[in-house]
């Protein structure tokens, strides 16, 4: 197997193929071993698995994919990449690539015809310009047991965020919602090829089976989260009446009052149980007007 997190085997494969970096894809490949071996131990990667890997890159998280799980798709935008992945994970027989934006496929239809009968769950070391994209395509998606990613550390620590601390956001809600997080690991910037400006760091989510908060429209739950956050320094009565303006001043005051929460309350200091408590009875309130 082709040693590709060696720089030394790397560089001159590269430059073999006259490959360029691309900055605008997101391209920073990984030149340690450790790191895309942690991933896939600490994703549980085993022979019950079928992964769905995003941007393979020349193949390093690839290759651990491949030699633990059952079976992976590999889906890669920049088809200059096509013959150095045939030389470094060609030999695989339970992968495919797919060349393509993940963007634009369907996720559960994809899981549905590649993995029948095993854990779907998804892995990679993620294109940082388009990581909430795909983070919301890939929870939203609801078909995988878990997505294990490696991000840009700042936003690792706004998804696991507790409420009331500066890093939680309408994306920590969102990615709470759907998921559990578990920060895994940071990655410094020395362990990719070009060195990123950032520190990264790995991050499980591990998808919930159940969401046990009640909310009687998921849509006015979501409404709502961004709404407060749209004005985080501010009261979430005003928040309230300007994102959802059919409520009035007035009316916002008192779904507030009826949710049980104190006239100042801020929305940046809300869990996911008590935004869907406000959020239900904005329902209940608009329901019956
Ligand atoms: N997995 C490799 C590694 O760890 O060394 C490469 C990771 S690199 C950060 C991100 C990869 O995602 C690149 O190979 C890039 O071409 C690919 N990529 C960028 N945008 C994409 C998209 N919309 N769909 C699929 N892959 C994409």
């Amino acid at each position: 197997m082709i040693d590709v997190c060696n720089i030394h085997v790397m560089k001159p494969l590269l430059e073999s193929h006259g490959f360029h970096f691309s900055k605008a894809k997101g391209q920073n490949f990984l030149i340690a071993p450790w790191v895309p071996e942690s991933i896939v131990r600490e994703a549980g990667v085993d022979k019950t698995a079928g992964v769905l890997e995003i941007g393979p890159g020349i193949g390093p998280l690839t290759q651990q994919l491949c030699l633990n799980a059952e079976r992976v798709c590999a889906v890669e935008l920049d088809t200059r990449l096509k013959p150095i992945l045939d030389m470094t994970v060609g030999a695989f027989p339970n992968l495919e690539i797919i060349w393509n934006d993940v963007l634009k496929l369907d996720v559960p239809a994809l899981v549905r015809e590649k993995f029948p009968g095993l854990r779907p769950m998804a892995c990679a070391n993620l294109p940082y310009y388009i990581t909430s994209p795909i983070l919301t395509a890939l929870l939203e998606a609801e078909c995988f047991e878990s997505v294990t990613v490696m991000v840009q550390k700042e936003v690792a620590q706004r998804i696991a965020a507790r409420p009331g601390s500066a890093d939680y956001s309408a994306f920590t809600v969102f990615c709470q919602y759907y998921a559990q997080p578990e920060l895994l690991f940071d990655v410094p910037a020395g362990c990719f090829l070009p060195q990123p400006k950032v520190t990264s760091a790995v991050i499980s989510l591990r998808v919930r089976r159940e969401r046990n908060w009640d909310i009687l429209d998921q849509d006015v739950f979501f409404r709502l989260v961004r709404a407060s956050f749209a004005m985080r320094r501010k009261k979430l009565s005003n928040g309230l009446a300007s994102g959802f303006p059919e409520l009035g001043k007035a009316g916002a005051a008192e779904v507030i009052a009826a949710a049980g929460f104190d006239a100042n309350v801020r929305g940046e200091t809300l869990s996911i149980p008590e935004f869907a408590r406000i959020a239900n009875e904005i329902v209940r309130r608009t329901d019956h007007d």
